[in-house]
């Protein structure tokens, strides 16, 4: 007891650690709150060691390890914690880590727009209040052939809206294979409720056709046919459902407008690259009369909910209350029309949005990147065992489910450190590293990882190889 007593006693005041030579660096680009908070919990930690019993071998508390434990607080508290990390799980919309990465124009956008004022909604030529949602729907309208666009806050936004403004009170008919849970909280049967929609359910789970759509018809009551493209989940084997052509004519008969939930607003065909989902402009011709997508998915563009289409309804939901609560902020505007003029010519496209350049990767690119990795990891060090192997990437963002991409990771082991512990430490570089696991290996999948990110993980592994660390780590 005296023995703690006599410890507390020894812990230097935190104005008294605050004058120490080593902290002075900080004060020009931290709060001086935050040094002060660093210092104020190491001193704490120190002070619930010694009351713990646990013991200090000589009796200067404050040590050189104490100071390099404030200074990596320091560092770490100014850390934003929304931050960038390196993405080589090699899922491509990757819902925990941000969905898509911008193409350069959509950031250049984004930066002009929050430094400087812009025509967000004013008409420079007329010198009169202009419009929001122009700037995007020009850009729409010239590469859908669309009558008219809108684009909200997210694609449930957009859902929410299209329901609230064209069906309130109404029945909105569903398939019931159809009736789909996206992640979160976001399943069509609580939106329609929200948008104050009756759903009207009609088919079975694995099959549903256009008469169970007709029968469904009441007068006056029946205000949608709504599709929604399952995109997170597949139904196999004996299926059927009613194609857009059928409801187009069966809404055409009852003047009743039909509605394509798309999802992942894919905006040329990517076929080739084993993607096999339908492009907004296929919904379109087919006959939806308005077709809803994410701005983030396979568009690659910001966070948005767009919906293209007939110009009465658009206009309806441009008009409704609820559009200026789920309006699109000037920044993920300024990047949306960006995004979408990259589709002006699809070859640019390709190169310049990021989730389609990954998609479209090559196995040659990806191999060449591994092949840098493993090099620059060998030349750092001999710790781990390094080789060049083909694995199966995902799209992601619940998007194209069971169609994988093949490609190529950098699979990682070592004598006497677990996959799990690889794995937690390049979580635990800065910045950074997610990674997956296969078996024993932890596995860095080429396709989503940038050649400018290479270094950054070889110096990660090197820190890791020469890793003592302590028993939590
Ligand atoms: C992803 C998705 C949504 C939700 O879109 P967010 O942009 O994530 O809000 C809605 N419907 C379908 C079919 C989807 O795939």
């Amino acid at each position: 007891m005296d023995n703690k007593q006599e410890l507390l006693k020894q812990l230097p005041k935190i104005d008294e650690v605050l004058k120490d030579q080593r902290l002075f660096v900080f004060f020009e680009d931290n709060p001086r709150e935050l040094v002060v908070e660093a210092v104020r919990e190491e001193i704490d930690s120190l002070r619930s060691r010694i009351l713990s019993g646990e013991l200090f071998a000589d009796g200067s508390l404050f040590r050189d390890e104490s100071m390099e434990r404030i200074k990596n607080k320091i560092k770490d508290k100014s850390k934003n914690s929304l931050r960038r990390v390196i993405n080589a799980t090699g899922t491509i919309v990757h819902t925990n880590l941000g969905r898509a990465n911008l193409s350069e124009a959509a950031c250049h956008g984004i930066a002009e727009a929050a430094a400087s004022y812009s025509t967000l909604e004013y008409d420079v030529e007329r010198g009169k209040r202009g419009s929001r949602h122009d700037h995007v729907e020009k850009i729409i309208q010239k590469l859908t052939g669309a009558e008219a666009a809108i684009a909200v806050n997210n694609n449930a936004a957009a859902v929410l809206l299209c329901l609230t403004a064209l069906a309130t009170n109404k029945e909105v008919i569903v398939s019931r294979g159809e009736l789909v849970e996206i992640g979160g909280s976001f399943r069509i049967p609580d939106i329609m409720e929200q948008g104050g929609a009756k759903l009207r359910e009609v088919g079975t789970t694995n099959k549903t056709k256009i008469a169970d759509y007709r029968k469904a018809i009441t007068d006056g009551e029946t205000g949608m046919l709504l599709k929604v493209h399952t995109s997170n989940y597949k139904i196999i084997g004996f299926t059927a459902e009613a194609s857009l052509q059928e409801l187009r004519e069966l809404g055409n008969q009852y003047g009743i407008p039909v509605v394509h939930d798309l999802g992942s607003g894919l905006m040329i065909r990517l076929n080739e690259f084993g993607i096999d989902e339908p492009t907004v402009m296929s919904s379109l011709d087919a006959g939806a009369d308005l077709v809803l997508f994410s701005g983030d998915k396979l568009l690659g563009g910001p966070q948005a909910g767009i919906a293209v289409g007939k110009k009465e309804y658009i206009d309806r939901m441009k008009h409704h209350p609820l559009a200026r609560a789920l309006r699109l902020d000037k920044l993920s505007l300024a990047a949306l029309e960006a995004t979408f003029r990259e589709y002006i010519d699809p070859e640019r496209a390709k190169m310049n949005i990021p989730v389609l350049s990954m998609i479209t990767s090559s196995q040659e690119d990806m191999r060449g990147k591994a092949e840098s990795l493993k090099s620059m990891i060998l030349a750092r060090t001999d710790r781990f065992f390094v080789s060049v192997e083909e694995t199966e990437g995902q799209i992601g963002g619940g998007s194209t489910p069971n169609q994988f991409l093949p490609g190529i990771s950098l699979s990682i082991k070592a004598d006497g450190m677990s996959p799990d512990q690889i794995e937690r430490r390049l979580r635990a570089a800065d910045p950074p590293i997610i990674s997956r696991i296969n078996k024993d290996n932890v596995l860095l999948d080429m396709r989503t990882v940038y050649t400018a990110e290479l270094p950054e993980i070889a110096s990660a592994l090197q820190d890791i190889a020469g890793f003592r660390g302590d028993a939590h780590a």
